[in-house]
């Protein structure tokens, strides 16, 4: 009588199969991560561009004055993205999907409710735009003043250590890149990041593209694009 054969994997199919399986996630898997970042560097672009609008509807009810940062102002009610909230209805867009940071505030609560390391944003203001801000007594807070809005930034995303704060001060660096390096995420979308311009703009840019000497400085407001003006 004839065995029946049962139709089945040997070993060393098996092996086979799975090493092959193995070799195509190792193929694919980092084509995937990149295609994931892509995507998450594009929703980043499309909130910040949402909060170009914000901004637009908000300069437009303040006779083209800016919102200001936390720097010198002590209302948490005054801070931009308090404001900016306002116009948005969606504190999420405050959040980049690459900042894998879970410690935020939630803004629909009081600021003194909550931890003192919490992370206010992914994102931070550009505090030589503030109202008071001493250096340029304030002139830049006013957008009809800016040398060019559309190379001024306004918002740039911060990196994940940066926590209990909502703006910058960009004349701290003393044209150095890797002071700049510390205080903005420079290298969150694929070793460039998201900036919103004082025009309402959003550009996804390599910080050696706004901090350039000789060259590109949008940090400045009477100095871009070209720098530096001030001594
Ligand atoms: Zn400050
Ligand atoms: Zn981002």
């Amino acid at each position: 009588m004839l065995k029946k054969r049962i139709k089945a994997f040997t070993l060393v199919e098996l092996l086979v199969v799975i090493s092959i399986i193995a070799m195509l996630l190792a193929v694919l898997m980092p084509a995937l991560r990149k295609a994931r970042q892509q995507a998450q560097k594009v929703v980043c672009s499309s909130n910040m561009r949402q909060m170009g609008v914000a901004l637009q509807c908000y300069l437009q009810e303040n006779d083209s004055h800016l919102p200001d940062s936390s720097c010198h102002t002590s209302d948490p009610n005054q801070y931009w993205l308090k404001i900016l909230i306002k116009y948005l209805k969606q504190d999420l867009l405050f959040k980049c999907p690459s900042d894998k940071t879970e410690n935020f505030v939630d803004w629909n609560k009081p600021l003194c409710q909550q931890p003192a390391d919490s992370r206010w944003s992914s994102f931070t203001l550009n505090a030589l735009l503030d109202s008071k801000c001493s250096r340029f007594n304030g002139r830049y807070n006013s957008v009809k003043f800016i040398y060019k809005p559309q190379h001024c930034i306004y918002v740039s995303e911060n990196p994940s250590s940066w926590t209990s704060a909502d703006h910058i001060h960009p004349e701290t660096w003393g044209y150095n890149i890797k002071i700049a390096k510390g205080q903005i995420a420079w290298d969150r979308h694929l070793k460039k990041s998201n900036y919103l311009f004082t025009d309402g703009h959003a550009e996804t840019l390599k910080i050696e593209d706004t901090y350039s000497w000789p060259g590109n400085c949008f940090w400045f407001p009477e100095a871009a694009p070209a720098w530096p003006a001030d001594d």
